[in-house]
């Protein structure tokens, strides 16, 4: 690194708090050090209190751009000058783009969903998807995947402080794409069954199945599940889920979260260079 900075050498953020424990950095500047591309990628510690001043220190040192995590993806839009569609549907940012001081803001968290589907040869488009979730990865996803021309998103949620953000993915989806979305309580297992039998895809974007919630599964047992279901754990911390098992005792398609960080890491990669990153060389890197 130290022999590949110079004056020429641009910078790109990641402003959220707490941070030092992100793999971002080493992800970022491992592809920028394999493709020549001479950009630094750091971590800065950057909460509510502190965000408007970041921003305006990006564009004052002519930053590229920057990553946005917690506690920062759903505040930093008030400080930008445009949204790409999705970010503006699902009311986060996780990207930002400097062109000569003007400042998009994009979340690549559910193109990153979609593009490791396709590194999978999972062609979602013009099929239904069933997903438990709300929170931001749900609600990237689920935005993403109606913008892309999946025909069909049933999503399930317990009656939790996320509650209310479903109902409103669910409006936004239903007026602004060509999607069908229906939003159905987790609790509710026998519908819980009948939407994931009528689906392509069955998605888990909660919380459940990584720490504190290790061990756990939204759903119940193996008979959810029939082989030709494809079934994906965003979580990926542990790798193998109590859901996941189940789902290959079953013979199906199974797929963690790795994959979407990965992609998520590449779309915003792409966003500042132009290129995405060395996807290849990435997945030995992170193996
Ligand atoms: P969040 O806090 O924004 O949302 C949490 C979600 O989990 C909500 O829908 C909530 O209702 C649900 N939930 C919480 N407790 C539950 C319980 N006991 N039973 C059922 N549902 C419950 O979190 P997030 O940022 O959306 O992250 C969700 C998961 O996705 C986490 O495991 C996170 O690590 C993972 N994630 C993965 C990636 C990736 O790139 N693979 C990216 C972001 C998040």
């Amino acid at each position: 690194m130290a022999e590949r900075i110079t004056g020429h050498t641009e910078l790109i953020g990641l402003m959220a708090y707490p941070i030092r424990h992100s793999s971002s950095p080493a992800m970022q500047n491992e592809a920028f050090a394999k493709l020549g591309y001479d950009y630094a990628y750091l971590a800065f510690e950057v909460d509510n209190d502190t965000l408007e001043d970041a921003v305006k220190g990006l564009r004052a040192l002519k930053m590229r751009g920057s990553n946005v995590s917690m506690p920062n993806k759903t505040v930093v839009h008030k400080y930008l000058d445009e949204l790409s569609p999705a970010a503006e549907l699902c009311g986060a940012v996780n990207t930002i783009v400097n062109d000569n001081g003007h400042l998009t803001g994009h979340i690549t968290d559910g193109i990153g969903f979609m593009a490791s589907l396709k590194d999978n040869d999972i062609d979602v488009i013009g099929r239904k998807m069933t997903i438990c979730g709300a929170g931001g990865a749900a609600t990237a996803i689920e935005i993403q995947a109606a913008l892309d021309g999946v025909s069909e998103i049933s999503i399930f949620n317990i009656h939790d402080e996320f509650w209310d953000r479903a109902v409103s993915t669910v409006e936004k989806i239903n007026t602004k794409t060509n999607c069908k979305a229906a939003l159905y309580d987790l609790d509710d297992k026998d519908k819980l069954k009948e939407e994931m039998d009528s689906s392509y895809i069955f998605v888990n974007a909660t919380g459940v199945g990584m720490k504190p919630l290790e061990g756990m599964s939204v759903v119940p047992d193996k008979s959810f599940f029939r082989p030709e279901l494809i079934v994906v754990d965003v979580p990926y911390s542990p790798l193998e889920t109590k859901m996941r098992s189940m789902a290959k005792e079953v013979g199906c398609k199974t797929m963690n979260g790795l994959g979407m960080m990965l992609f998520q890491g590449s779309a915003a990669f792409e966003l500042w260079t132009g290129e995405p990153m060395p996807i290849e060389y990435m997945k030995e890197i992170l193996n």
